[in-house]
């Protein structure tokens, strides 16, 4: 039996965990489940799975959990805040950390992870975007590994010869591989499939006037909030580019987009001898999260099976940059290097959340992001302080940015 902290828990992503592990409750056991502020959520998951340990990051919902707890009798133990999740990430009793918390907040916990050896499944790309290189150095210093669970790259994983993978078993390696690293395996280049979003047909004016509403509904995936927008925005395609490049030791010029409204091929590799290995599947992240809890072993995920005859055709467009401004400036901040992806990631952060809350319009997401980057100068730092010292100093200049936008431009 592995133990397995869920971060996240609560989370599309970690919900999707827990279905997965449900199917193979004699391999995995679920010690600890992580969330916000939602009470009511972690309190049913609590009910159903009796982990150890349950951990709020908000304070004030942790004692409302831990009473809830209590009047139900259940001996979970409830933990609150950074130190809560930074202890469930490292407990000697687990071995896999499923990291899916959302955004920046979920890069500590998931460095406590790697310095205390885990698998860890990584969903939460935003804490490669913020520090790719501190976090790799962490897993290969402490012997952790490193699996892919955003599809794209749980497909590329599948693709590649294992001996490339960033962190296999190879306890020598100390070091990022060197920039031939994707020739020296024979690769060409990595194609990352992007569904285009809901907003693929629509021209730039007819985004300036989209909601929240709109920009959620994604045609092929059911994610939380904060990702649905970055697909519409397609920065999410942007950030998934730096974590290939993070996860695979690759250039960003041999990393493109390839667009593919049905979302069926999560990825493709191409080598050097003219191949091309893609991995299919029916959009349903409990494949690649199946694949990584079973690595290198297959177990199964009740995913329905892929029908290509019933599908009957796949389609694939070139990327209009012009149109979703985003991708480029996460290409132009990973060849940029240093903290200016953790400025990038801040700056959307802060940007996606304002839309959200309607305080916003979604064509200025990108511009808050250029101008953020264009003031702020990224860095070559490697510690965690420096790193969240330029994530800070980035929030509270995109903030600003937005409250220009929010009065001049919102109606
Ligand atoms: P979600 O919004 O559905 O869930 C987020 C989870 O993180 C919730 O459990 C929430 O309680 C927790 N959380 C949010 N803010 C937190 C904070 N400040 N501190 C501690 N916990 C916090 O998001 P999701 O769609 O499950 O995505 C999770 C991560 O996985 C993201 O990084 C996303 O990019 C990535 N991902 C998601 C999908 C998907 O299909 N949903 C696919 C690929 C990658
Ligand atoms: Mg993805």
């Amino acid at each position: 039996m592995k133990g397995i902290t869920i971060l996240g828990a609560t989370g599309s992503i970690g919900l999707n965990t827990l279905e997965v592990i449900k199917q193979h409750q004699d391999k995995f056991k679920v010690i600890a489940l992580t969330a916000n502020r939602d009470v009511e959520g972690l309190n049913a998951l609590c009910l159903e799975w009796l982990p150890r340990y349950a951990v709020m990051a908000d304070a004030q919902a942790a004692e409302q959990l831990e009473q809830r707890l209590k009047r139900a009798q259940l001996p979970v133990q409830v933990l609150s805040g950074k130190d809560g999740l930074i202890k469930v990430a490292s407990l000697p009793e687990i071995e896999i950390v499923m990291a899916a918390i959302v955004g920046g907040a979920g890069l500590v916990p998931t460095l406590a992870a790697a310095q205390a050896g885990k698998r860890i499944l990584l969903a939460n790309k935003e804490a490669l975007v913020m520090s790719g290189q501190l976090l790799l150095a962490t897993v290969f210093k402490h012997d952790a590994e490193l699996l892919p669970i955003d599809s794209e790259h749980n497909a590329v994983f599948q693709c590649i010869p294992p001996s490339h993978f960033n962190t296999t078993y190879d306890h020598s390696r100390t070091q990022l591989k060197t920039p031939s690293a994707l020739a020296d395996s024979g690769i060409s280049r990595i194609l990352l499939t992007a569904s285009g979003g809901p907003f693929r047909h629509y021209s730039y004016e007819q985004m300036q006037t989209v909601t929240p509403e709109q920009a959620c509904a994604h045609p092929n995936w059911k994610m939380g909030p904060k990702i649905s927008v970055d697909s519409a925005t397609m920065m999410n395609k942007g950030l998934e580019v730096i974590e290939a490049c993070w996860l695979f030791s690759a250039q960003p010029h041999q990393v493109e987009v390839l667009l593919h409204p049905q979302s069926i091929i999560h990825s493709l590799v191409e080598y050097i001898d003219g191949s091309v290995l893609a991995q299919l599947g029916n959009p349903d992240m409990r494949t690649p999260i199946a694949h990584a809890l079973g690595w290198p072993e297959r177990i199964s995920s009740d995913v329905k099976r892929l029908n290509l005859a019933e599908i009957g055709q796949l389609q694939f467009e070139l990327v209009d940059f012009k149109k979703f401004p985003c991708l480029q400036l996460a290409y132009d901040a990973m060849l940029a290097g240093g903290t200016t992806t953790t400025i990038l990631n801040a700056a959307n952060e802060i940007a996606v959340q304002a839309f959200l809350q309607k305080r916003l319009r979604f064509t200025d997401i990108h511009r808050v992001i250029e101008t953020t980057l264009s003031h702020l100068t990224g860095r070559i730092v490697t510690q965690l302080d420096l790193i969240l010292e330029e994530d800070t100093r980035a929030r509270e200049f995109a903030t600003e940015i937005v409250n220009q936008y929010s009065t001049t431009n919102y109606h």
